[in-house]
């Protein structure tokens, strides 16, 4: 397999189009890699060739030099591709899908997940909770700013466009199904509290925000 072409975060203020390593079903050593995640075998994931994607604004933070982002971190996270390899245990998803991802990285299958707390999964960072595609912190997963990307736990990860021909008509519309349209949408819905409430009463909690930061912002 030839290489792949990605953007990779320098240093501040610099970025650079690298060939990279093909993407395998399998997590390889790199920038921002826990030694914990190297080597771990993802029959569970698949192959995107990518079709379209954002820069984010979040992104904008690592470029920019105000997080402690790796030199080398291939960027990236709001990820819109076709399937072009799928692992053995993948069941639903399929070789030629146009699929959307979701730029959490979740396993489906941890408490967190089953509660619906995607972005806090348990079992993709072996440093802390929650785990992005091309984000510093976030486990050194490689971004889609790439001609190819690997997506772990694809059936629970990907959403599947039902008519591939009627979603390339928007693909650049759908592109930010994978970030901002939902933490825009999640962000509002958390951000709705009555004006005033009754003197006397607690302060509801708030609730934490979508992810699309980080801890490291300086
Ligand atoms: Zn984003
Ligand atoms: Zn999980």
């Amino acid at each position: 397999m030839t290489g792949n072409r990605a953007v990779a975060c320098i240093e501040p203020g610099k970025v650079e189009v690298q060939t990279i390593d093909h993407p395998e079903l399998v997590l390889k050593d790199g920038p921002g890699v826990n030694p914990a995640n190297v080597g771990r075998t993802c029959e569970h994931g698949v192959i995107l060739e990518v079709v379209s994607t954002d820069i984010c604004g979040s992104g904008q933070h690592m470029v920019r030099g105000r997080t402690t982002a790796p030199a080398g971190l291939v960027l990236g996270h709001e990820i819109t591709g076709e399937v072009v390899e799928t692992g053995r245990e993948v069941e639903f998803i399929k070789v030629g899908d146009l699929c959307s991802v979701p730029f959490t990285i979740a396993c489906g299958r941890c408490r967190m997940c089953e509660e619906g707390h995607t972005g806090v999964c348990l079992n993709v960072n072996p440093d802390r909770p929650g785990s992005a595609y091309g984000y510093v912190d976030m486990g050194g997963w490689v971004g889609g700013q790439a001609e190819c990307v690997m997506v772990p736990y694809a059936d629970w990860n990907l959403l599947k466009f039902p008519d591939r021909d009627q979603a390339m008509e928007k693909i650049r519309d759908l592109t930010m199904r994978s970030d901002i349209f939902p933490a825009c949408r999640t962000s509002a819905r958390r951000s709705t509290r009555p004006a005033s409430r009754p003197a006397g009463t607690a302060r509801t909690p708030r609730r934490r925000p979508p992810r699309c930061s980080t801890r490291s912002w300086r």
